[in-house]
């Protein structure tokens, strides 16, 4: 037996701090629960947990503040629970770094299948060698600094914007649907919601300009060009 993983629920709901608790411990986890951001920020610099389930709305800080406070120092993944689906673009759109989202109300059953995918995937990455780098054209790439280089110029990327620019780099010349890249980076598919990926792009290509190699194939996916042609500028 592995050492069971401990979760912190960061939720000033009561009743869903509770089930959540109730279905993460039948899942084997260690949950410990807060119900204010000035808690989950004490609870994270005491021991740093295997994951954060973050609520958006509590009563002292915002989900949204609290993330980019955790991000500031750790990789933590976590995952935002939010009320309302409009929140879901500020969730995933303000760079905040969450791993992923429910909207409440949710099945537990569901909240325990993210935890697992994020979990396995976490994982994943880190057993990713200290040296493998990916080049095209200017923008260099680094899965064990991950680390993004356009020229000289480093540019920080979230953490899921990191994996998926990884993953259309490391599939160069193929093209990857939206549900391939759901799954890929996030380990699962979540029927019909590819909003995630589109911003995330919009987010790399935001930050990487006339750098970033991504190719929309329109009603399709994404892709890479095999070979991006360092021609001289025009
Ligand atoms: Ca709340």
């Amino acid at each position: 037996m592995t050492t069971p993983k401990t979760i912190l629920v960061v939720e000033d709901e009561a009743a869903i701090a509770s089930f959540v608790t109730l279905y993460l411990t039948k899942g084997g986890y260690v949950v410990k629960t807060v119900a204010t951001g000035t808690a989950a920020l004490n609870a994270i610099a005491a021991e740093v947990p295997a994951l954060i389930i973050l609520d958006l709305n509590l009563p002292d800080l915002d989900g949204i503040e609290i993330c980019r406070r955790i991000r500031k120092g750790s990789d933590v993944p976590i995952l935002m629970l939010t009320a309302r689906d409009e929140d879901v673009d500020k969730i995933i759109g303000l760079e905040v770094g969450a791993d992923d989202y429910l909207t409440k109300p949710f099945n537990p059953r569901e909240l325990v299948a993210r935890v697992k995918s994020i979990l396995r995937r976490s994982s994943m990455d880190r057993r990713r060698d200290e040296g493998d780098e990916i080049s095209h054209g200017d923008l260099t790439i680094n899965a064990g600094r991950r680390e993004v280089m356009v020229g000289d110029r480093e540019i920080q990327l979230a953490p899921k914007e990191f994996e998926l620019l990884w993953e259309l780099l490391d599939h160069r010349g193929l093209v990857l649907t939206r549900d391939q890249l759901l799954e890929r980076v996030w380990g699962y598919t979540f029927a019909g919601d590819t909003r995630t990926v589109d911003v995330h792009v919009r987010q790399i290509r935001r930050k990487l300009e006339e750098a970033s190699p991504i190719v929309t194939v329109w009603g399709v996916g994404y892709k890479v060009a095999q070979d991006r042609t360092s021609a001289p500028a025009a």
